[in-house]
C-alpha cells in the first residue's frame, strides 16, 4: 500500500483490501480516476475486475484505503459522505516524509476508528 500511495503522491491513490476472518491477504490496486491530491473516485471497470478477482478467489472485500497525501490522518467529510461500503477505511497520511495508516468505520455521518494490526 506505501509503495503504491508512495509511488503516486501527490495525487490520492486508492485501492481494495480483501481477505478472510478481518485478515487481509491481498491489497488490490486500483487507478483513481480524479486524479486529484485532495480527491478519489476509484476506476469503476478496474473495481469491477478486483470485486470480480476478489469472488473468484473466495475471499471477501474487508476494506478500502487511500492516501491524503497532505492529510489529514483521519476521514474527511468527504470520505464520510462517499462511504457507500461496510468496510474499514484505511488512510494513509503522509507527515514529514512517512506515511502513516489508521482505520476507521463510517456509519451514520460520523467515524470511529477502528485499531489495525500488522501481522
Ligand atoms: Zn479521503
Amino acid at each position: 500500500m506505501i509503495a503504491h500511495v508512495d509511488s503516486l503522491a501527490p495525487l490520492e491513490a486508492c485501492g481494495l483490501l480483501a481477505g478472510r476472518n478481518s485478515k487481509v491477504e491481498s491489497v488490490l490496486e486500483v487507478t483513481n480516476q480524479s486524479q486529484s491530491p485532495v480527491r478519489y473516485v476509484m476506476d469503476p471497470i478496474e473495481q469491477l475486475h478486483a470485486f470480480e478477482w476478489i469472488d473468484d478467489n473466495e475471499l471477501e472485500l474487508l476494506g478500502i484505503f487511500h492516501s491524503h497525501p497532505a492529510g489529514p490522518e483521519t476521514v474527511s467529510p468527504t470520505d464520510i459522505a462517499e462511504a457507500a461500503y461496510d468496510v474499514v477505511y484505511v488512510i494513509l497520511a503522509r507527515a514529514n516524509g512517512m506515511w502513516r495508516a489508521r482505520g476507521f468505520w463510517i456509519e451514520d455521518g460520523g467515524y470511529s476508528e477502528v485499531t489495525l494490526q500488522i501481522l
